[in-house]
């Protein structure tokens, strides 16, 4: 068994005026784990990572998280656009305090990690949106986090440029082992990346159904064209559908 870096037991969020959130959710995620949340828009996606985050706290039930090395992706880069990379790459170590000499160094290494070696320079508004979202990915990375939460990183880029980052995160992944934990409106991207894919019902939202991921890691990209993906993706989406009610 991997060792557990989340573990939610009957995770309960209601809101202010007694919008509920989540309802009864039940997930582990653990070290070289890559779990995919697919769920329609309002389920509390969103919810669960912040739970996860310790940004929010859950209004009833457990959830524990065993490790404060978290890197958090956002759907919009959330860069701060006067910064060029290297110091936008360099803020979380910054705010940890660590000196210049060992934040640079460990910037050079995430922003080769990503890709973006020689572009040090540019600001955010001299970059593409995949390049924006690999700074910010860069960024996460100097924290060496143990649990990544990704929320839909790569929802606003178009089809090659998602495919291009979906190959890159998942070398990372394989790189470092992280436990990931994403969300995604794409069901063909769930599979691609994850070893498990979790489907959640319309709000309140609560896991309807669970799908181990069978193909192997380091993942040929070719798989996508497989009839094996294609009876998966099936799968995910008609379990999608069904929880929709
Ligand atoms: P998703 O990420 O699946 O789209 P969210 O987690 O963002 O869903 O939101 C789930 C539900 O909780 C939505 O109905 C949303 O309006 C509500 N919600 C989220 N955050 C808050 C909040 N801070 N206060 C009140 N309601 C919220």
């Amino acid at each position: 068994m991997s060792e557990t870096l989340l573990d939610f037991t009957n995770v309960e969020m209601t809101f202010p005026g007694s919008t509920v959130a989540l309802r009864g959710v039940d997930l582990t995620v653990g070290r070289g784990e890559f779990v995919t949340v697919v769920g329609p828009s309002g389920c509390g996606k969103s919810t669960l990572l912040r739970i996860a985050s310790g940004l929010e706290t859950a209004s009833d039930g457990t959830a524990q998280v065993s490790t404060d090395r978290i890197g958090y992706v956002f759907q919009d880069a959330t860069l701060l656009p006067w910064r060029d990379v290297q110091a936008n790459v360099e803020l979380l170590a910054e705010l940890n305090w660590q000196t210049k000499a060992v934040r640079s160094k460990k910037a050079a290494e995430t922003i080769e990690l990503v890709g973006l070696t020689g572009f040090e320079k540019h600001l955010p508004r001299q970059l593409s949106g995949g390049m924006r979202m690999r700074t910010s990915l860069a960024r996460s990375l100097t924290l060496d986090p143990e649990l990544f939460l990704f929320d839909e990183p790569f929802g606003a880029l178009d089809e090659i440029t998602r495919e291009h980052l979906n190959d890159e995160l998942l070398r990372l992944f394989v790189e470092t082992r992280f436990a990931g934990l994403f969300i995604t409106h794409s069901v063909s991207e769930a599979v691609y990346l994850s070893t498990r894919v979790v489907v959640m019902s319309g709000r309140p939202g609560h896991i309807v159904d669970q799908f181990e991921v069978p193909f192997d890691m380091p993942r040929d990209p070719d798989i996508r064209y497989t009839g094996a993906f294609a009876e998966l993706v099936g799968q995910v989406s008609h379990a999608l559908r069904e929880g929709h009610h």
